[in-house]
């Protein structure tokens, strides 16, 4: 079996408790406008131009047969609409200004990357997450995966939107250590707005879980100007404090992803978001511990 994935990455501090291997999978059904990964929202590999890097050697442009790359000067262009994403181009070029984002693994060579810091994991408490993208898009090898890494004794977590059918969530509940779950948004509309999609399965399966007794880390991206209204944060507050919630995470919206859209081809909807202030940070974790909830400013 395969799977997507776009990045596995080492010593992750900040996806679970201890020192981490997080494995990005690809694909996602929601397209929050602040996401941190595009290049985790299509659910094939894509391709990735670095403008910087080119040396506008054209080199690129002569070995795409879909004709999907023309010189523009110095630099090139991409027409994404013919790309048929086969990796030509990316081998071609000899400064890696093109990249592929996303690449198919097979189960023992994300094993292999997993097993080899179990020692640091042993030692600081660590283990294993699953994140994305929506890792549950790719259920079965993320259930493969959870078994093989139980099976190794490693502390496991899924990093999920949510956005999912409850009876994929029922096929690794047992094998999911901590389910590290997104809430973006209450009210349907404005989830929808930014996120492209419907609320109303995320709440349904975060109340499943905690009806089931999962460990949950809750995950709040705070936005402002979109889910940081004292209204809004009441909301949540009176939700969450119902509900079976180990700790809540905030994690202040930063403009850092505006590079990768301009990579892949695409617009940036915030560009003039400004992040939130500390001020603006402790003022929503205060307001949530008023409910009795454990707040944390980060991940
Ligand atoms: S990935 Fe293939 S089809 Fe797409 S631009 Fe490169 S060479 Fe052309
Ligand atoms: S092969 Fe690489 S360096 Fe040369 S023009 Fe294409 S992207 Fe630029």
């Amino acid at each position: 079996m395969n799977a997507t994935i776009f990045n596995i990455q080492k010593f992750s501090v900040n996806d679970g408790p201890g020192i981490r291997t997080t494995v990005f999978f690809k694909g996602c059904p929601l397209a929050c406008a602040w996401c941190h990964n595009p290049e985790s929202i299509h659910p094939q590999p894509e391709l990735v131009y670095f403008n910087k890097k080119c040396i506008g050697c054209h080199l690129c442009v002569k070995v795409c047969k879909q004709n999907a790359l023309s010189a523009d000067g110095h630099k090139i262009n991409i027409d994404r609409g013919k790309c048929v994403r086969c990796g030509a181009c990316t081998e071609a070029c000899p400064t890696e200004a093109l990249q592929m984002a996303g690449k198919q693994m097979t189960l023992a060579e994300i094993m292999t990357e997993i097993d080899k810091d179990v020692v640091f994991y042993q030692q600081s408490g660590g283990g294993v997450t699953f994140s994305g993208g929506e890792p549950m898009v790719q259920i079965d090898a993320l259930e493969a995966l959870l078994k093989l890494s139980k099976a190794r004794g490693l502390h496991t977590a899924v990093d999920t939107s949510g956005h999912a059918r409850w009876q994929d969530f029922e096929r690794i509940i047992d094998y999911t250590d901590l389910f590290l779950f997104d809430i973006k948004h209450l009210e349907e509309d404005m989830h929808r707005r930014y996120t492209g999609v419907s609320n109303k399965i995320i709440i349904e399966n975060l109340r499943q879980l905690s009806a089931r007794k999962a460990a949950i880390g809750l995950r709040l991206p705070v936005i402002p100007g979109v889910n940081d209204s004292d209204t809004h944060v009441d909301e949540l507050g009176k939700l969450l404090s119902s509900l079976n919630i180990q700790k809540i995470f905030l994690l202040p919206y930063h403009g850092i992803a505006r590079g990768k859209y301009e990579r892949l081809g695409q617009a940036y909807s915030l560009d003039s978001l400004a992040e939130p202030s500390q001020m603006e940070m402790e003022r929503i974790k205060n307001r949530l511990e008023n409910f009795g909830l454990t707040v944390r400013i980060g991940g």
